[in-house]
């Protein structure tokens, strides 16, 4: 469902029981720290649109999913 998750397209039990797999799903934390790695060299090389743009919103709320993923590990 991730693709539904960054299409902001889930509801929030569902943002919450992703959030939650996250924490826990290596591929899934490698598939988001890539994401992030994309919209970092899209901020890199203006201009260019290799990645797929993703809402502000949207990347807060990963974000926070990560930093809150992270927190779990420790
Ligand atoms: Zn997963």
């Amino acid at each position: 469902m991730l693709s539904e998750y960054l299409d902001g397209d889930l509801d929030d039990f569902d943002c919450r029981h992703i959030e939650e797999h996250i924490a826990d799903c290596p591929p899934c934390i490698d598939f988001i720290k890539s994401l992030r790695k994309c919209v970092q060299a899209s901020h890199d090389f203006k201009g260019r649109e290799e990645c797929p743009s993703i809402p502000p919103e949207l990347e807060g709320r990963l974000k926070a999913a990560w930093q809150a993923a992270l927190a779990r590990k420790k």
